[in-house]
Parts: C-alpha cells; structure tokens; sequence
C-alpha cells in the first residue's frame, strides 16, 4: 500500500460512524487534505491526540477509494494552553474558520500556511491581545491571497491618501477611499491610524506577528471594518468573526 506523509494542521472534525472522525487538514504540501481517523474516539486510540482542532503534526495517510485514511500521526504542537482561555480559543476558532474558506485540494499555499502558524503560535504562547491577532492574521489572509484592500491610494479613483487629513473605507469599492468617492457611495469612516496600522501589518514578517499592539479604538474599529470586508470579499456570512466582536473585552 502506498503511504504518504504530509504536514499539516487540522482545521476542522466531524465524527462519523461509532468512533472515527473525517479530519479537514491544512497540509503544507497538498492543501485541503480530507482524513478519516479510524476509531480515533477510542479511549486508547493512538489517534485520539491528533484529531483535535489545531493540532500540527505529521501525518502518514494512504487513499483509499474515496478518501484519505490516517494510519499515524506525529504531533508536533497541539496549541493545548488555547483551551484554557475562552477568548484565545474563540480567536483561534475565527483563524480557522477563514482558513476553511480558502483552502483547496491539491493546492498548497505556503503564504497561508505560514501565517496561520505564526498566529497559533502567538496567540498561544505571547502576549499579544487575542483581537490584534486575529486582525493581523486577517491582514495577512488578505495580503497572501491577493484580496488586500486598497489602503495608500483610493480604491476609485487611484489618487494617493498618504498625506489625506481624513478617509473613508468602502467594502463595495474594495478599500480606502478619498472624501470626494466617499461622497458618491456607501463609505465608513476609518481612522487614519487604522489605515496605518493595516500598511504595517500587511509588510510585517509573519514571524514578527507577535508585536502587535493596537490601541482599543482601532482594535474595534478595525475588527469591525475588516469583518465586514470579509463577509463582502468571501461572500459568505463568517459567525466566528462576529463572535469576536459582540465579545466584552475588546
Ligand atoms: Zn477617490
């Protein structure tokens, strides 16, 4: 039988049958992979600690006719201390649930992958507070999958609001946009310093995710605007974000 081992971090579960679970896999090789983990709700099952959401490990599958099937599984991390805080583990499930809108089989995409490990990673282990992460993992979402905003020049006219006093966002028009475009159509308003602090997030290293640090009314403002973006980009309502946002201490 043929085996083959990939990289990668578990997205998603369903259970399925009596005690097996079908796992969706970010894999740094494949992209989407779809694993049954055969009896993994056993007790004793070798593969009970790797069929939990965020687990990064690696994986040796074989194909079966339809699907994959896990036949070992080597965790590296499992981003355990998540679960004991309610609001990193809702943050982690927004990353998640983004990741599962764009993620293909048979496609890798190393920009995402690195990003949603960093994030994990920080949000995990740092101290960086649980909405900037899931901001500039969004910020990088956007970046690395070509869907960025508009944020120094207008999204319709193309004149440069680097030195604007004040600027407007419109999800529609797909960014940033000067006061005279903000005029003709639906535009929110956005504080010049969110717009900065996106130009900054978007340049950042993944590895220096960790800095991140906004002030509570860009923190807000930000994860409200970028929901929205998101919900319009994706075209898709996204319940984990806006989880997020009714929570208390943002
Ligand atoms: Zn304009």
């Amino acid at each position: 039988m043929a085996y083959e081992k990939v990289t990668g971090i578990v997205i998603r579960y369903v259970n399925y049958r009596d005690n097996d679970r079908i796992l969706t896999i970010f894999t740094e090789e494949k992209g989407r992979v779809d694993a049954k983990a055969r009896g993994c709700r056993r007790p004793k099952s070798p593969l009970l600690p790797c069929a939990q959401p965020f687990v990064f490990g690696e994986f040796q599958l074989y194909a079966g006719k339809e699907r994959y099937t896990i036949d070992q599984c080597d965790v590296r991390e499992s981003f355990y201390p998540l679960r004991e805080d309610v609001e990193r583990l809702a943050a982690g499930y927004a990353m998640l649930a983004l990741t599962q809108t764009v993620i293909q089989q048979n496609q890798s995409n190393p920009g995402m992958f690195s990003a949603l490990y960093h994030a994990l990673s920080f949000l995990c282990y740092g101290d960086t507070h649980a909405v900037d992460m899931v901001i500039c993992f969004i910020v990088r979402f956007l970046e690395t999958n070509g869907v960025c905003p508009a944020l120094t020049t207008c999204a319709c006219c193309g004149e440069s609001l680097l030195g604007a006093r004040e600027s407007r966002f419109s999800v529609i028009a797909g960014g940033a946009v000067c006061l005279a475009c903000a005029a003709e159509g639906n535009a929110l308003f956005v504080e010049l310093l969110s717009l900065e602090a996106m130009r900054r997030m978007r340049r950042l290293a993944d590895a220096d995710m960790g800095r991140v640090k906004l002030p509570p009314a860009v923190r807000r403002e930000l994860l409200r605007l970028l929901t929205a973006y998101m919900e319009y980009t994706l075209d898709k309502p996204l319940p984990a974000l806006r989880t997020l946002e009714n929570a208390g201490d943002i």
